[in-house]
């Protein structure tokens, strides 16, 4: 045998390896992990990976709309994002939608076969007067329209974080978006640490904790390992996986790293040995870096998907990804 065959053989042992223990409810450690994202044998990681979607989660794809309820003039700096009111990025600006505005495309939603709805603002923390507009936004949805609501209101207090609970909101999204390592490259007006207490008081108010980051802001394959290692910890029930599209204006736009989708495939995989149940949900930038639409993503180990559009940028119709769930045999999620 040649010393690439006999390279990709002892991978293939070692992947098996890994994926035998995940399956039997065991843990893969850093140091696995790390091997795993370096593989020459890429197709047998993602075939691991799909194999231990399939055994927990069966062939269910969870898809879901997000509507940007309230957009631009966030205080923050984060250098990826449109929406920081530190850079000039050309976005629609819009204050807090009305009641019927949401309520209409949440309705939209579920006719497109949407599962959930999440109302997405850019806030560093909503002030209290459009909390409450957003706590009777919520009132109606929860009565009017039969989808579950999730939200993103940026931080968040334990009162706060209760009170969503209280009016029936299932899964709050608050992402750590890049490893501690790396934070400080990309945000300076708050740290980690702070990303990672709303996420701890998201899950101690009893929500679902929807929590996840960016991959190709010129991190490392061992700083996406330890974000992964750290949104685990945080037992999240979605982990979003957005991948860079640098956007015209942000400091992201200039220092741009790009991402190949070799190295995409292998993170999702990767993230789907450390993650073995948790709902992995290709988010921004799938419809930019997937020419087949997601396809090999759905089969690499994500069993989630965002359709229709995003925060600032535009997505598939729905119709049109949901017909490419089911021309890869798997279903989308209906609760
Ligand atoms: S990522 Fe969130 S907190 Fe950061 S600037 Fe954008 S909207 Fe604000």
């Amino acid at each position: 045998m040649g010393s690439k065959i006999e390279l990709l053989m002892q991978d293939f042992e070692f992947i098996d390896s890994c994926m035998k223990k995940v399956i039997n409810g065991n843990t893969i450690s850093i140091d696995e992990a790390e091997r795993l994202i370096s593989t020459n044998n890429l197709i047998k990681l993602a075939d691991s990976a799909n194999l231990i979607t399939r055994k927990f989660s069966q062939d269910s794809v969870d898809v879901e709309t997000l509507l940007n309820a309230k957009s631009g003039n966030c205080p923050e700096d984060c250098s990826f994002c449109a929406q920081s009111t530190f850079y000039e990025t050309g976005i629609t600006k819009y204050p807090l939608l009305p009641d019927e505005i949401i309520l209409e495309r949440a309705m939209e939603a579920k006719m497109n076969g949407a599962a959930s709805f999440c109302l997405v603002c850019a806030y560093r923390e909503p002030p209290q007067i459009e909390f409450e507009k957003i706590c009777k936004a919520i009132e109606r949805l929860r009565k009017e329209v039969d989808l579950d609501i999730n939200v993103s209101l940026g931080f968040m207090t334990p009162e706060r974080a209760k009170r969503l609970k209280s009016l029936g909101v299932k899964r709050y999204n608050h992402n750590l978006e890049a490893s501690e390592s790396f934070f400080s490259e990309i945000c300076k007006t708050h740290d980690f640490a702070d990303r990672v207490k709303t996420a701890r008081i998201v899950k101690d108010a009893g929500l679902q904790l929807c929590c996840g980051g960016i991959i190709g802001m010129g991190e490392t394959p061992k700083q996406r390992i330890e974000l992964a290692f750290s949104l685990s910890a945080l037992e999240p029930d979605e982990v979003p996986i957005n991948i860079l599209i640098p956007r015209k204006g942000t400091p992201k736009e200039l220092e741009y790293c790009s991402i190949n989708l070799m190295d995409i495939i292998r993170t999702i995989a990767v993230w789907r040995f450390i993650m073995p149940k948790t709902i992995l949900k290709i988010a921004g930038g799938r419809e930019v870096y997937f020419k087949d639409n997601g396809k090999l993503a759905l089969q690499a180990g994500a069993n989630g998907i965002i359709t229709g559009g995003y925060l600032t940028t535009n997505g598939n119709a729905s119709n049109k990804d949901i017909q490419m769930i089911h021309e890869i045999g798997l279903d989308t999620r209906i609760h």
